[in-house]
C-alpha cells in the first residue's frame, strides 16, 4: 500500500492518482471507480491475490467488514481479473473510453479530471500539487479546447521535468509505463 502511495504521487495519471487519494481517505470508491482504477492496477502488475489484499486492506478500514467484503467485493475483483462468471480478462480502460463514457456524478471520482472537474478545481488541484503557473494556464487551455489527452500530457510534461514527452498520449497505463521509464 505504501508503495503505491509512493507511486501514485510520482506516476500515476491524475485521474487514478485522484481516485488513489479518494479510496486512501474515505476507505471506499464506488462502481465506476472500482473498475477504472482496479483494471487499472490490474495493468501495471498488481495480482489477483495482490488487488484482494489492497482492497480489502482499505475497505475493512471503512464502513465493510471483512466479512462483507469476502462476500461482495472480493467477487468483483476475481470476476474483472477473469476468475467468476463469463471470464472475460478485462483490460483497463483507454483515456477514449474515461473521457466519453460514463461521466462521474456526485460521490464519485472515477473519469478524467482534464475532461469531468470543474476548471476552477482542476486548477486549485494543480496548484497543490505544485505545476508552476505558466503551465496551469497552458493545461487550463488545452481543456478549454477540449484536448483533455494533451492537458495530460502538459501534466506529465511538468511533473516529470521534460519538455516535449515524445509519445502521444492515449492510454493511463501509458502514462504510467513512460513514467516509470524517465524516473528508472
Ligand atoms: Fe487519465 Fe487519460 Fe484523463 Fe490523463 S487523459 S487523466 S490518463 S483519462
Amino acid at each position: 500500500l505504501e508503495q503505491i502511495d509512493a507511486l501514485s504521487v510520482k506516476s500515476f495519471p491524475l485521474c487514478m492518482r485522484q481516485l488513489h487519494r479518494a479510496l486512501r481517505d474515505s476507505h471506499h470508491l464506488r462502481h465506476g471507480g472500482r473498475m477504472q482504477y482496479g483494471l487499472f492496477l490490474k495493468g501495471i502488475g498488481l495480482t489477483l491475490e495482490q488487488a484482494l489484499e489492497f482492497w480489502k486492506k482499505e475497505f475493512i478500514r471503512g464502513k465493510v467488514d471483512a466479512d462483507k467484503f469476502d462476500k461482495g467485493y472480493a467477487y468483483s475483483i476475481r470476476h474483472s481479473y477473469g476468475k467468476e462468471g463469463k471470464r472475460t480478462d478485462y483490460t483497463p480502460y483507454s483515456c477514449m473510453k474515461i473521457i466519453m463514457s460514463n461521466p462521474p456524478s456526485q460521490g464519485d471520482y472515477h473519469g478524467c479530471p482534464f475532461r469531468h472537474s470543474d476548471p476552477e478545481l482542476l486548477k486549485q488541484k494543480l496548484q497543490s500539487y505544485k505545476i508552476p503557473p505558466s503551465g496551469i494556464t497552458q493545461i487550463l487551455e488545452l481543456v478549454k479546447g477540449m484536448h483533455y489527452q494533451l492537458a495530460c500530457q502538459k501534466y506529465f510534461e511538468f511533473t516529470h521535468d521534460v519538455d516535449d514527452i515524445g509519445f502521444s498520449l492515449n492510454h493511463p497505463n501509458q502514462y504510467f509505463t513512460e513514467s516509470q521509464k524517465l524516473l528508472s
